[in-house]
């Protein structure tokens, strides 16, 4: 696997590959690399000439300066830990080498169509600005031509989608399936701030969503959102920020069932400090 810091040095040694019409995978991470960033990997390995792997804790993208500053950073275990997988290349670089001082990141102009200003976007005012300006700045490097993003962070993915649209990259946008530990949590790099007992009790989120959706029929679109922030709530270790049902595509939450035939369950809850993000289609 090869290893670069710099722009400079992996555009020098992507632009051979290119020429040679390699197909190039992508996958953009912030590192504490788990078994979900791997399933991308592999994902992209299978379908591509070469992998490319990010990491870089994006400060942009942080609303909270206190979960910026214990962000798990991990690069030396991360590194060998893409040697044992179909990774060929790590870019790592620092915030210098992706947002240089003498260069302005102009925002593009882009209309989410209401997709960034509901849930993440709601309750993380700013959040989906950095992710668009570091996952633009990152495709305008590599210039992928398969992208892979994981559907735990499925609102994120409506929204790389929908700036590939609008500004007409020429990337393919691949939605991953969410990778879930032993008892369902969905894997994240924040899983490993939670205490014993915290961790133990994060297993409910997941839970409680798949009873949420075996309900779906019984009852209405209120009950069941009041219904999963309760059972959530009860339990002294979470605390619910919010609870939505969405159509898949616009994101945009409903209120009854006829509204969309293609309906996810959304939640973000607080176990302790560390705000966790689960989803599940109903
Ligand atoms: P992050 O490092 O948290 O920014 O995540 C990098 C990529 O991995 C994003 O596309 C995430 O959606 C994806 N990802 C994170 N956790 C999981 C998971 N448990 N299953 C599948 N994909 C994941």
């Amino acid at each position: 696997m090869q290893v670069f810091s710099t722009v400079r040095e992996l555009t020098e040694f992507l632009d051979t590959l290119m020429k040679a019409e390699k197909r190039i995978g992508f996958v953009p991470t912030m590192g504490a690399l788990h078994s979900g960033h791997l399933s991308l990997i592999e994902k992209s390995s299978s379908e591509n000439d070469i992998t490319v792997c990010s990491i870089f804790v994006n400060p942009t993208q942080f609303n909270n300066p206190s979960d910026l500053a214990n962000y798990p950073r991990t690069l030396e275990r991360d590194t060998t830990l893409l040697q044992t997988v179909a990774c060929d290349v790590l870019f790592a670089p620092s915030v210098a080498e992706m947002y240089p001082k003498d260069e302005v990141f102009s925002f593009q102009n882009i209309d989410f169509k209401g997709i960034d200003s509901v849930m993440e976007g709601k309750y993380r005012k700013g959040h989906f600005t950095g992710v668009v300006q570091v996952v633009k700045r990152l495709f305008d490097i590599v210039i992928p031509t398969n992208a892979y993003f994981g559907e735990k962070d499925y609102q994120q993915l409506a929204i790389i989608r929908r700036m590939v649209q609008s500004l007409n990259l020429p990337v393919k946008i691949i939605g991953c399936a969410i990778v879930r530990e032993f008892d369902g949590l969905a894997m994240s790099s924040r899983n490993a701030r939670l205490s014993e007992k915290e961790r133990e009790n994060a297993a409910l989120i997941y839970k409680t969503l798949l009873v949420a959706k075996q309900n779906v029929q019984k009852t209405t679109v209120e009950e069941l959102k009041k219904w999963v922030t309760e059972v959530l709530n009860t339990n002294t270790f979470l605390r619910v920020e919010y609870v939505e049902v969405a159509d898949s595509a616009t994101l945009l939450s409903i209120d009854e069932w006829q509204q969309s035939s293609s309906r996810r369950l959304f939640v973000a809850v607080f176990v302790g400090e560390i705000r966790l993000i689960d989803n599940i289609v109903l």
